[in-house]
């Protein structure tokens, strides 16, 4: 397995896998990886020749400074997994090369990306938009492997490949999760045993509503997001937001109409934990 550091370096090891007829597939990660990345490796794995695993804590889509410097980092760890894994490529730039002085140039999504964690932290996914097309361009992969577990982060990099014609395959895996139910999550690392047990009502809730809506499908989704609410809050989380939205554009309903996406954003201890499920709208 190489570590490539240097943005060059990867460029012309991309170059070579091409010239050789081997495809690349990326897993872009931000570190402190779990099982859930390590999934996303294996999808990866599945469609190409190549795999290459990048390792960045993008300060541009921290929202809060503090969130920032206590992200988990965890290189040795990470490399160890990647290894077992056999992972061709960590890519594991510089942030002094990635945002070199003057940077001033950023992508923006102007529709999937204002709701759910858009409306929540301000100018999160211009940083996430803005990294991933920079990492496609040092990469050059064929494929490039995301989680379900940011289901809104999947589709906003969906719709900036497509209207940017990036010719990359972008591949959807679903979300890893603890036997307890919790979703795998970096942040998880922040959370002590206690926050961990009580984190896990996120899932708990989710399954609730899930069932809710698939029993009564013209119950009020209001109804449904306050009794996630309140399941939530006494189990000490503090509600970042809870939304019902339409699975193909985001956009928030009233009643379970067509396919929806139930997501949840609460902070237990410091650690802001998202997590989501799809329901399908048995008619469609
Ligand atoms: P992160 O390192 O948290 O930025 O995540 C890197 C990638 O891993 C993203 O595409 C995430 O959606 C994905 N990911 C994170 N947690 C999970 C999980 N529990 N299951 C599946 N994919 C995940």
């Amino acid at each position: 397995m190489r570590i490539i550091e240097n943005i060059n370096e990867m460029l012309l090891f991309s170059k070579a896998c091409k010239q050789a007829g081997q495809t690349v597939g990326v897993v872009p990660t931000m570190g402190a990886l779990h099982d859930g990345h390590l999934s996303l490796v294996t999808a990866a794995k599945k469609e190409a020749d190549v795999v290459v695993v990048t390792i960045f804590v993008n300060p541009a889509q921290f929202d809060e400074s503090t969130d920032l410097e206590s992200y988990p980092r965890t290189f040795e760890a990470d490399r160890e997994m990647c290894e077992a894994l056999a992972v061709d490529v960590i890519f594991f730039p510089k942030t002094s090369e990635v945002y070199a002085p003057n940077f001033s140039t950023w992508v923006n999504e102007e529709k999937l990306s204002v709701g759910l964690c858009g409306g929540t932290r301000p100018g999160h996914f211009r940083g996430v938009t803005t990294v991933v097309a920079k990492l496609f361009n040092m990469v050059q992969p064929d494929f490039a492997v995301f989680g379900q577990k940011d289901a809104q982060q999947a589709m906003v990099i969906k719709q900036m490949v497509r209207d940017l014609n990036f010719p990359i395959e972008i591949i959807i895996a679903p979300i890893i999760r603890e036997k307890s139910g919790l979703a795998m999550s970096s942040r998880n690392k922040n959370l002590t045993q206690d926050e961990l047990e009580k984190a896990t009502v996120i899932y708990e809730s989710l399954k609730w509503a899930e069932k809710q809506l698939l029993a009564n499908p013209g119950l009020k989704l209001k109804e449904i997001k306050e009794v996630m609410t309140t399941m939530i809050t006494k189990a000490g989380g503090k509600i970042h937001y809870i939304e019902i939205v339409r699975q193909d554009n985001l956009q928030p309903q009233q009643l379970f109409e067509t396919s929806v996406i139930i997501a949840v954003a609460a902070f237990f201890g410091k650690a802001r934990l998202i997590d989501n499920i799809f329901v399908n709208y048995e008619s469609e």
